[in-house]
């Protein structure tokens, strides 16, 4: 049971993506992204609608997206983003997978200011490359529902798998404003064995 599930968990813009994409290509892991896989839903699906709106989609319904995208990965090292964001989740992340997996969650942590200030700079870096901004980014009211969100809703989730049984969880501070030495923070966490 020697194969990595890397659970990426922490608030809007804290990172998430960035530290996902180095890992990847310093390591060939999978990627399951679950906010990609919803935004490639069409746009007059009521998954849309839900995020446009910045609420949480459902659990029954990440189950389904995020149950077929690991099964498709298969027995491969990967990263998974953005889930678990509720306790139900976190809970069926482990049922589930804690048996054929070695998880590893990586909870990234930031002040509030530093996401919204790094939610900023997304909308700047995605427009400055060409591309359109998330809508969800955009909305300074969206924003504060999804950050208030990850405090009342994901916080618990987080503390629930703090404690679990059969898991790894590492707390990593990402607040420098060198992306090189947050990625260095990750990179320390993965390879120390917490419980
Ligand atoms: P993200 O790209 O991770 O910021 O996710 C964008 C949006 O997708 C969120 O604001 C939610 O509406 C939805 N979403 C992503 N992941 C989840 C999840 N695990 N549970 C519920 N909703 C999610």
């Amino acid at each position: 049971m020697n194969t990595k599930m890397i659970v990426l968990m922490g608030g809007q813009g804290v990172g998430k993506g960035t530290q996902a994409k180095k890992l990847i290509a310093d390591n060939g892991f999978k990627y399951v992204e679950a906010g990609a896989i919803l935004r490639s839903l069409p746009k007059e699906s009521p998954v849309a609608q839900i995020m446009a709106r910045g609420e949480l989609v459902p659990d029954e319904d990440l189950f389904k997206i995020i149950g077929d995208a690991i099964q498709k990965v298969g027995q491969k090292d990967m990263i998974v983003d953005g889930f678990p964001r509720t306790i139900g989740q976190a809970q069926w992340l482990v049922k589930q997978y804690a048996t054929n997996y070695n998880i590893h969650v990586i909870y990234l942590t930031v002040p509030k200011q530093i996401m919204l200030d790094r939610i900023q700079n997304r909308i700047k870096e995605n427009m400055a490359n060409g591309g359109t901004a998330r809508a969800d980014d955009l909305d300074v009211k969206v924003v504060e529902r999804r950050i208030n969100n990850f405090f009342t809703v994901t916080g618990p989730a987080i503390e629930w798998l703090r404690t679990a049984n059969g898991i790894q969880f590492s707390e990593v501070d990402v607040s420098e404003f060198e992306f090189e030495n947050n990625y260095a923070k990750v990179c320390n966490a993965l390879k120390t064995r917490q419980k």
